[in-house]
């Protein structure tokens, strides 16, 4: 696949087609004028759009959410071609933002509404409210994995905050003039959403430019250089890093479902996705069955070595690695595992013409792998026997990650433990990967901090401020001066 390079002469950013590595198209990259223009812009805006109302801002969303709809074929092609996505996940690309629109119209007012806290000291006199104001201009900076959900997702999320959004895409994934014609077709306030093309520096750059926040989806590496950049600032970060996310199951499980479970939860988006299964722990009891059935399913996957991925493919079911240094980690990770004594059970090599990787099962991983602590951001699963709770505890908790995790057991008490014992941001018992518009999202540990979605996703994105009323004729307050023995 040929490089992606930043020309000097005339910054731009290639944007390649993960199916073929042709060029699609190439985007200048942002000037400092055109930084310095759109945070004046948002700044603008955002003097009228603080005063709007919570329905006025959600009348904003429902016609964002229109847009999207009617531009959905569109969208779908432009990630397709981009990411290199199976034609069947393009869906999720298109609507989730749309799922959360629908949320936060039928509950935003009423999480964001004046709350009256009764006072804890007592007073006569004092009331009080906690009120939720918006923040100012937020800034996103986004990954390629799935490039438009983690860019409208965060920016429905301010924007219902009553905050001007700009979006800074993946300079692998732009989606170059998109964000614009959903701007454009939703009729939105001036300047209230708008994009900014480049690279890592120009994420940098634009965190110069002192935005009210910064919502970061990425890797460790870069999430820690944006905190670090924002500390300069006092600029709030909210941080959706990294995952290796175990999958526990219990000798009681219903063994077919999870296996069924276990193969979309670490094969989805050929298994580039944060919250991917990428450890499974299995009951000694259990393991030979499970092992059995699961080796079957997987070496039953439609991978685009079978399927060439063209028009009408919609069986295909592991599409291509987006970038060239992500298929490297893969290889580079199922290399030294293999050199250091794992059992590789399925697959380990790379799917070439088409930029893929088979579907990979691994057995008796060690602490000295890559593998065992590292995400790996691919179709690649490692399996592990356990015997007990505690073991199986041990072993969820042991990677500096604590993204997304899931137990497998009929025993919903156990489930329940297990999900309070196992240090993650997200967990679930008997289903894989499941979220909802509801509930909030995001990490522990180096997996980030800070939540979206849900109430905290407009929380998060608010000014809350304590208001103290007094009566205007209350009499001075004994502590005030003067001051006497008394
Ligand atoms: P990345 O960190 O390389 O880049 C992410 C974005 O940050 C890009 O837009 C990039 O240009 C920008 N960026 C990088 N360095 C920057 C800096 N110093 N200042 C400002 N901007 C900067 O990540 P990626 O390779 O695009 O994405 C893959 C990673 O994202 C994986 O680790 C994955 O787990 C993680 N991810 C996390 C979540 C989540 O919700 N927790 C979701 C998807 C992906």
């Amino acid at each position: 696949m040929k490089a992606r390079k930043l020309d000097v002469v005339t910054p731009h950013l290639d944007v390649i087609n993960p199916h073929n590595g042709e060029t699609i198209y190439s985007v200048p990259e942002a000037t400092t004028a055109e930084m310095d223009e759109a945070f004046k812009n948002a700044r603008s805006a955002f003097e009228k759009t603080k005063k709007m109302s919570v329905r006025e801002r959600l009348d904003m969303l429902l016609r964002i959410k229109s847009a999207i709809e009617n531009n959905a074929p569109e969208i779908m092609e432009r990630v397709y071609k981009e990411t290199g996505k199976t034609r069947m996940e393009l869906g999720m690309e298109a609507y989730t933002a749309n799922f959360l629109i629908d949320f936060y119209d039928q509950n935003a007012e009423q999480i964001l509404a004046d709350k009256e806290i009764a006072l804890f000291a007592e007073s006569n006199t004092k009331k009080a409210i906690t009120v939720y104001e918006p923040i100012g201009p937020v800034l996103v900076i986004s990954p390629w994995n799935f490039p438009f959900i983690l860019s409208m997702s965060p920016a429905v999320c301010a924007i219902a905050a009553g905050n001007p959004v700009i979006i800074k895409p993946s300079e692998y994934t732009p989606l170059c003039g998109m964000y614009e014609k959903i701007i454009e077709d939703s009729g939105l306030p001036e300047h209230m959403l708008q994009v900014i093309y480049g690279g890592k520096q120009t994420g940098s750059d634009l965190i110069d430019r002192k935005p009210a926040k910064i919502i970061f989806t990425g890797s460790v590496a870069s999430g820690k250089a944006v905190m670090k950049h924002a500390a300069d600032y006092l600029i709030p970060v909210e941080l959706e890093l990294g995952g290796k996310d175990p999958m526990i199951i219990f000798d009681d499980a219903n063994i077919d479902r999870a296996v069924e479970a276990a193969l979309w939860g670490s094969m989805l988006n050929t298994g580039q996705i944060c919250t991917s299964t990428e450890r499974m722990y299995v009951h000694e009891n259990i393991y030979d069955e499970f092992m059995e059935k699961f080796l079957k399913r997987a070496g039953e996957l439609t991978t685009v070595k079978e399927v060439k991925p063209d028009d009408d493919q919609y069986n295909l079911e592991v599409g291509c690695i987006n970038t060239d240094f992500q298929l490297e980690k893969i290889k580079d990770q199922v290399e030294d595992a293999k050199s250091k004594g794992a059992k590789i059970l399925l697959g380990g090599n790379e799917i070439t013409d088409v930029h893929s990787f088979e579907p990979t099962v691994i057995t008796d991983i060690t602490d000295d792998m890559k593998i065992t602590f590292e995400e790996t951001f691919g179709p690649v699963v490692t399996v592990t026997k356990f015997s007990s709770e505690q073991e199986a505890t041990d072993l969820a908790n042991k990677t500096d990650y604590g993204l997304d995790a899931c137990v497998w057991t009929s025993d919903e008490e156990r489930g329940i433990r297990m999900a309070h014992s196992i240090v993650s941001g997200n967990c679930t018992v008997n289903n894989v990967m499941t979220f909802d518009a509801a509930l909030p999202f995001g990490g522990s540990k180096q997996s980030g901090f800070g939540r979206y979605m849900g109430a905290e996703g407009l929380i998060g994105f608010s000014n809350k401020k304590s208001i103290i009323i007094d009566q205007n004729d209350a009499p001075a307050e004994p502590y005030w001066f003067p001051y006497t023995k008394e």
